[in-house]
């Protein structure tokens, strides 16, 4: 996956060319249309990468319509959040935001061109019976009672229906395709149906709202778009996408192409099921670090390149598959490794006193901000006679792998001096609460020949550290594809999130609201934008410095 940068020709790029090659098209003309019923997910960010960079490498236009036929589970909340994160992502969209909700009076009037060709009728089944009506795949559906109304009632009933004169459930608008079709959606797909409640844009304008497809094909065609992507589960939606653009006079005929969704290992990627995790308190918010929304993925400190790297790397294909979630930390881990300053951090602090340093002992020990970028500096780090350390980097018991620090034997305190640990103390339940040390006083702020045999550990002044607060992360579900259970709930990890108290170096005191760090030997950490401040420092963790397969091959 790594190597070559340029945009690979996935298939949709190679219609593109072909239709531009025979003069089919000269512009082209994209478009993303979320609903406005929830937050976006990484999925998402696939199909904006896709559709706005098309419009971007092929000098076209990509317009940002929300689909908002469906204003119960919609809100302008939701349309805020979906501009934010598309902005963020580095695109923006042509000319003014587009809503479906903009064309309700002209998808009226195609409802009523299909009723005038006889090609739309008033049904008064009920929900049930529609669905039992239309039969499965091995078996014909029947036809309404109410298919072969004429042309006239069709029209005072569709009347009394949009001035509501029916109650919710009690007449649809239907196309009159074909009951014994093969493909499921045609047969008399339900065009309109009632719905009395408030739409964020249109009020109480209407009580009855199209359907999505009978909206979408419509405003893709008003918009003069030309190429209409969409995920594979719209493939026999297609039939129904050009035969009411057959049957309605409208100028444009644009083409709908189909590809496969982006699914992600131990996520889910729908907005209606994020949205449980959200409203049964599994987790904080739509934003919450381990979600794999946008909003999330930013506020855990992924950056927007390395999530459009991302979708570079995972193309744009019809096979079905789950992307493995070492191929979006690579992403961000390249990224940091190459940008972020690193720093300390002791996320599991345990006291280290060393005996030969009096007691007011303290040094400036310099340190570079980056190994391999000299022009990201260097800071001055405090070191004295009393450090923490990390509780794994001691052990009483040697052990021929253990590469740090043992009782009796030596280790390097990084960039400062070698020590040795001479013993111990304990609680009364046999805790370790502190270990005393003697330094080597010949190797203080000298970085000498690195000894193979010596480990390194990294540390902090206890009298110049800062404490902070370490969320660490965890997958949110238990096992890779948590979709194949009914109840995707039952599979969540209780454990998602693990909340550590320990200390930063001072310099972290003017860090950045989401300012990315790497904690050397931890991982890559930023301040937290909701909950860190300057006296509360909070880190989330974004990812390990290393993915598990390279950690166990180590
Ligand atoms: P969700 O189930 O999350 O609500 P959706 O498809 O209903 O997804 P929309 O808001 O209708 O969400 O999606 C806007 C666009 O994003 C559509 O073109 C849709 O095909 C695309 N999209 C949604 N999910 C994914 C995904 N997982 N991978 C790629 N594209 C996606
Ligand atoms: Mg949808």
């Amino acid at each position: 996956m790594k190597g070559n940068k340029s945009q690979t020709i996935n298939f949709i790029r190679q219609i593109i060319n072909n239709d531009l090659a025979c003069g089919k098209y000269s512009k082209i003309c994209t478009r993303f249309p979320p609903e406005p019923n929830g937050y976006l997910h990484i999925g998402h960010a696939k199909s904006i990468c896709l559709n706005f960079g098309i419009a971007q490498d092929y000098g076209g236009t990509c317009n940002l319509r929300f689909d908002d036929t469906n204003p119960l589970n919609e809100n302008v909340h939701f349309v805020e959040s979906i501009k934010n994160d598309i902005l963020w992502l580095g695109f923006n969209w042509n000319e003014d935001i587009r809503y479906t909700s903009d064309y309700f009076n002209q998808i009226y009037q195609y409802a009523i061109e299909l009723i005038n060709k006889d090609l739309a009728y008033v049904d008064e089944l009920t929900i049930q019976d529609i669905k039992e009506y239309r039969g499965v795949w091995n078996k014909p559906g029947i036809n309404s009672p109410y298919r072969n109304r004429s042309i006239e009632e069709n029209l005072f009933l569709f009347d009394k229906m949009r001035n509501g004169c029916f109650k919710e459930g009690e007449a649809c608008l239907r196309a009159k395709i074909d009951m014994s079709s093969s493909v499921i959606v045609m047969r008399d797909p339900v065009l309109y149906r009632i719905k009395f409640c408030k739409h964020h844009q249109t009020n109480d304008n209407w009580c009855i709202y199209p359907m999505y497809d009978f909206a979408h094909c419509i405003s893709d065609a008003l918009e003069g778009i030309t190429h209409s992507l969409c995920t594979l589960e719209f493939l026999d939606n297609r039939c129904l996408y050009e035969w009411i653009l057959h049957n309605i006079s409208i100028p444009n005929f644009p083409n709908q192409y189909e590809y496969s969704r982006l699914n992600l290992e131990y996520s889910v990627m729908s907005k209606r099921k994020l949205g449980q995790l959200v409203n049964k308190n599994y987790v904080e918010g739509w934003d919450d670090p381990r979600m794999p929304t946008i909003s999330g993925l930013r506020r855990r400190g992924y950056t927007a390149s390395s999530i459009r790297e991302f979708c570079r790397r995972i193309g744009v294909t019809k096979q079905q598959n789950i992307i493995e979630i070492d191929a979006l930390e690579s992403c961000i881990r390249e990224d940091l490794n190459i940008n972020a300053p690193r720093a300390i951090a002791v996320l599991n602090p345990i006291k280290l006193i060393i005996l030969n340093l009096p007691l007011h002992y303290e040094i400036y020990i310099k340190m570079k901000n980056h190994p391999n970028k000299p022009e990201m500096g260097t800071r001055e780090v405090k070191f004295t006679n009393q450090i923490w350390i990390d509780k794994s980097d001691f052990r009483e018991e040697p052990d021929e792998n253990y590469k740090r620090l043992v009782l009796g034997k030596k280790v390097r305190l990084r960039n400062a001096c070698i020590i040795s640990s001479n013993y111990v103390k304990k609680d009364t339940e046999g805790n370790i609460i502190c270990i005393y040390c003697t330094c080597d006083l010949s190797t203080i702020g000298k970085n000498l020949i690195k000894d193979k045999n010596i480990g390194i550990i990294h540390w902090l002044s206890i009298l110049h550290s800062q404490p902070a607060t370490f969320r660490l992360y965890n997958n949110l579900f238990k096992i890779p594809n948590p979709e194949i259970e009914e109840d995707f709930l039952v599979n969540i990890n209780p454990n998602s999130l693990e909340i550590k108290k320990g200390y930063v170096e001072q310099s972290l005191l003017n860090a950045k609201n989401n300012m990315a760090y790497q904690f050397e030997r931890e991982g890559y950490f930023c301040t937290d934008s909701l909950y860190s401040s300057s006296d509360n420092l909070v880190f989330n963790r974004i990812v390990g410095l290393r993915n598990l397969y390279s950690k166990l091959n180590k």
